[in-house]
């Protein structure tokens, strides 16, 4: 919300009287002085009138988790495990999940309360780089970089990839980056070159590398650095 809309929710302070306040530096965000009223303020920080706290500051969780097969990226399912049951009880009811994984891949998961914040590792136009370890059942043939470098056509969707990079590891193992994160996208482009995934590891999405030290089915919060490194 703005900020001059924060101060003007006060009961007894009219827009006018808000102006006036930020004008005379009477407004604090996190402990500095903010004269903008038209600064976006998340409900993660603390706004003062003086030394009277208007807003209190919410807490803000960023983790990573080392996704186990097996668990639904979902925050409630009747038959499976869902990536919740390994949060710890008090911040669970708090997240949402900044990119999923299907129930059978595995890897970096990034669970969070600021939407502002994840929408950043998802929305397409960001163009965030998802890097990814793959087996496949089939030999991974010589054109299917090229392939994936051109983009492939998902039909249900009437669209081209983004053209996404393939590096082969050895006959059945590549790292592959893809720059956008459609349904069982990564699946669903080795099925277009005849081939199939067989199992599936988040390494990465931008500058968030899977620490690790995390074992699998273990999480841990994000440090100040990787917060800011997205955005
Ligand atoms: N692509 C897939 O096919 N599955 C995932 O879990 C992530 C990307």
């Amino acid at each position: 919300m703005k900020l001059a809309r924060i101060v003007s929710n006060q009961n007894g302070i009219s827009r006018r009287m808000a102006s006036q306040l930020l004008a005379a530096g009477r407004i604090w965000v996190d402990g500095s002085v903010c004269r903008d009223g038209n600064e976006d303020i998340s409900r993660f920080r603390e706004v003062k009138i003086d030394k009277d706290i208007i807003q209190q500051a919410e807490p803000a969780y960023y983790l990573m988790l080392h996704k186990p097969a097996g668990y639904l990226s979902a925050t409630r399912d009747d038959q499976h495990p869902t990536v919740m049951e390994l949060i710890e009880p008090e911040l669970r009811s708090h997240l949402h999940i900044g990119g999923r994984l299907d129930r059978a891949s595995t890897g970096l998961l990034i669970l969070s309360n600021d939407g502002t914040w994840s929408r950043r590792l998802t929305e397409p136009a960001v163009k965030i780089p998802k890097v990814y370890r793959v087996t496949t059942a089939e030999p991974i043939s010589p054109e299917t970089a090229l392939r994936f470098a051109e983009g492939i056509w998902f039909e249900y969707e009437q669209l081209t990839t983004s053209p996404a990079q393939l590096e082969p590891l050895n006959d059945h193992e590549a790292r592959v980056t893809i720059f956008e994160g459609r349904y069982h996208q990564v699946k669903r482009m080795f099925h277009a070159v005849g081939n199939r995934v067989t199992s599936l590891h988040r390494e990465s999405m931008g500058s968030l590398v899977l620490d690790p030290e995390l074992p699998v089915g273990g999480y841990r919060h994000l440090s100040g650095s990787e917060i800011r490194s997205i955005g």
